[in-house]
């Protein structure tokens, strides 16, 4: 059955179907995760609105047993920073990415829609995307059944000690308990501390967080362990930001070359 209805949407992929038609997943903030139907779509006045990541104000017809329509559309939301950076799309596309392969379809989660949204728009403000990328994924971790605790010591419960990880219990060790466990993580205490304080951050405290690129690789070595070990997808937009790592830094540094021989002419 068709039910009518206005919300926020934001695109996360469309393919194509049959001749010019699109199949265009868009998540919403009132129906949650649609598949949209939209006919001839390079002639459609839909077009600016199935681009990947666009946000916009939405009237639909969403069905639960079949594919949706978009009815009309206003105030349309590109972010042209995040369009024009090839390493802070990969970012955005992941975080998207994640949040669809977090929540089945059909089901509203205003709360996570909000997230997103307010996740893009900072990476579209420049506010650092592997920052802002890993405070997603670690609290997305709750839409995956997942919670850690990042606060005490699984044994005595104290806090504010020089923290490690323990797979083998799910959590922290102060210094009187390392001994535990033999394999545990040999974290950075740093990065504990860090990941309690991404579990809670709130986003108007974002903007003063700066991390030096040594710290955000630990964080990023340690967040791959805990997604490996908890969550288990794999993601095509992850592996896309992995194989960046490799040759992103030369990339970095040449573009960085060309604007100053751009500024200097
Ligand atoms: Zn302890």
């Amino acid at each position: 059955m068709l039910k009518s209805l206005a919300s926020k949407g934001l695109v996360l992929y469309n393919r194509n179907y049959r001749e010019d038609d699109k199949l265009v997943k868009i998540f919403t903030e009132q129906a949650g995760k649609r598949m949209f139907f939209v006919k001839h779509a390079g002639k459609s006045k839909l077009a600016p609105v199935i681009q990947p990541l666009t946000a916009a104000d939405l009237l639909v017809k969403v069905n639960d047993d079949g594919l949706s329509y978009i009815e009309d559309y206003q105030d349309v939301t590109v972010y042209s920073h995040i369009n024009e950076d090839l390493f802070i799309m990969a970012y955005a596309s992941y975080v998207a990415a994640l949040a669809d392969a977090s929540l089945p379809d059909n089901q509203a989660d205003s709360a996570l829609f909000v997230f997103l949204q307010k996740t893009l728009e900072l990476m579209d403000e420049g506010l650092d995307y592997e920052v802002l990328t890993n405070i997603f994924e670690i609290q997305i971790l709750s839409r995956f059944g997942i919670a850690l605790n990042f606060h005490d010591c699984v044994f005595c419960h104290r806090t504010g000690l020089p923290f490690d990880f323990s797979f083998r219990y799910s959590g922290l060790l102060c210094p009187d308990h390392y001994h535990k466990d033999e394999r545990r993580c040999h974290l950075n205490p740093n990065v504990p501390f860090l990941l309690e304080q991404f579990q809670a951050v709130k986003f108007s405290e974002l903007e003063s967080i700066s991390l030096k690129a040594d710290m955000k690789q630990q964080l990023r070595a340690f967040i791959d362990q805990l997604y490996d070990e908890y969550v288990g997808i794999h993601l095509k937009s992850k592996k896309f930001i992995d194989s960046l790592g490799d040759w992103g830094s030369i990339l970095k540094n040449r573009n960085e070359e060309d604007s100053h021989e751009k500024n200097s002419h």
